[in-house]
């Protein structure tokens, strides 16, 4: 691995001089080589938008770089990374705290404060503004311009809460202003982490007499600091013991402290009411979905950003895009990225029909999961997503849970115990008595039938 990733530093020092400096800091830079399958590199990112953008454009100059670099004929493999999000996280409050392992990576104070954490794409610049969005990101302007100024005295913004649904511009504001902080003031250090990071590092640092001070210190002594997604400290309460004192000390000498999240802080059920009272303070901003025109612009930049001139084609396929998804900007930019790489790959001009089809090839890829599945049994039986894992036996809940481990049985390739696993630590025979049951009912119960038959329809 060491060897790849040398030769990797090789190809990027390559590159760095072919390529105009924004798309090699936006696309090649980002990406993160996963192994060298013989001779095939395999690169991953997280980021659709640069997954599409990497095969459509760079990959043949990518593939020559490494080339040679790595000194032999290298192809290139692109991989689609999940966030991770590791359940096992959680501390309970009160049980023992386990050692850390030798496999986290110890924290050290020069790990701190990078640009390097910043999506250079995610800046003000980039950031389209509508009805939806203006406040959120008047508040975050706001606090980077009153987090970057010198001197020491009491800033008038300190703390921003922004909140808003999946795919809105939440991590995007986030970055912009560490962004602009940095570029404003070169001194101010600037901590941009995820909740779960957060949470990863307080596990492997306790107990530990080294790195329990160092954690703090990492924490504590920056003076902006840009925490995404706190939702996921929800029932987590060693995290948010820590994550209170962390907020204290920094609220107390004057930095600035940003927190995502995707509900408001009031919905934050199972968050310490000492955290959720300090959300209130100072400046709260949520993001809604963003309007037609909204949508319209920010496709429009997007196509702009990867050298796609607007013709009259381009913009009837962006208006279909912004007509059929409306709710997060991310699958947005995916389906038109996506859009773009199937008119490259077939050496077809963007048209509708062209858009079209590309929209129906990659929902039908899209492959089934239990998250899926659950969403939509749960959606359709008007229960919440907890109810399907939890104990509770009421028929109204057990009833469309055993359908859904029924679906997923049949939807994916899951075995029972994994099932069992997925519904909140079901034993697989659970499962398996679901399915049989299932499989007798719908003989007898043609209502049944068609109600799975629509849910069917609704997930492939
Ligand atoms: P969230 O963190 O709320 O889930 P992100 O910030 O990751 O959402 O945004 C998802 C994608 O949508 C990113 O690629 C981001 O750049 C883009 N995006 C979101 N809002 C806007 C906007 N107003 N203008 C331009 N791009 C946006
Ligand atoms: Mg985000």
């Amino acid at each position: 691995m060491e060897s790849i990733q040398n030769n990797w530093k090789k190809t990027l020092d390559l590159l760095r001089g072919d390529l105009n400096p924004t798309a090699y800091e936006s696309f090649i830079e980002p990406l993160v080589p996963q192994a060298l399958d013989q001779s095939v590199l395999i690169l991953g990112t997280e980021d659709q938008m640069i997954l599409g953008v990497i095969s459509n454009r760079y990959r043949q100059i990518i593939e020559a770089a490494a080339t040679v670099a790595f000194g032999f004929n290298v192809s290139i493999r692109m991989e689609l990374l999940e966030p991770k999000q590791d359940e096992q996280c959680e501390i309970p409050g009160t049980e023992p705290i386990p050692e850390a392992e030798d496999s986290f990576a110890p924290i050290t104070n020069e790990e701190l404060v990078q640009e390097k954490y910043l999506n250079p794409k995610y800046t003000f610049d980039n950031f389209v503004v509508g009805k939806s969005n203006e406040y959120a990101h008047a508040a975050a302007m706001a606090v980077a311009n009153s987090a970057s100024a010198k001197g020491r005295g009491r800033s008038q913004y300190q703390v921003l809460f922004l909140y808003g649904g999946a795919g809105l511009g939440k991590t995007h504001l986030m970055h912009a202003i560490g962004r602009y902080i940095l570029a404003n003031n070169k001194r101010k250090k600037v901590l941009y982490v995820t909740a779960e990071t957060f949470t990863q590092e307080l596990i492997s640092a306790i107990g530990h007499q080294k790195l329990m001070p160092a954690f703090k210190k990492k924490y504590r002594k920056v003076d902006a600091l840009l925490i995404d997604d706190i939702q996921f400290l929800e029932g987590k309460e060693r995290t948010q013991e820590e994550f209170f004192h962390t907020f204290d000390e920094l609220y107390t000498s004057d930095k600035l402290i940003v927190i995502s999240s995707d509900r408001a802080p009031e919905k934050l059920e199972t968050l310490d009411d000492r955290l959720t009272s300090r959300f209130m303070w100072n400046l709260k901003a949520d993001i809604q979905k963003p309007d037609y025109e909204t949508r319209i612009a920010i496709l429009k930049r997007s196509a702009i950003f990867n050298n796609v001139e607007i013709t009259p084609e381009v913009q009837s396929v962006i208006e279909l895009i912004a007509e059929k998804i409306t709710s997060n900007i991310r699958e947005m930019e995916g389906s038109l990225m996506s859009i773009l790489s199937y008119s490259t790959l077939l050496g077809r001009p963007i048209s509708l029909s062209v858009a079209r089809e590309a929209l129906k090839e990659s929902m039908e890829s899209t492959p089934v999961t239990v998250d899926s599945i659950k969403r939509c049994v749960a959606k359709t039986y008007n229960i919440t997503l907890k109810d399907m894992d939890s104990s509770k036996r009421a028929r109204s809940v057990a009833f469309p849970r055993q359908i859904a481990m029924y679906l997923t049985k049949n939807l994916t390739d899951m075995s029972y115990p994994k099932i069992g696993e997925a519904f909140g630590g079901r034993d697989h025979t659970t499962v398996l008595y679901a399915c049989n049951k299932m499989r007798d009912e719908l003989q007898l119960n043609k209502d049944l039938e068609r109600e799975i038959e629509a849910i069917k329809s609704q997930l492939i």
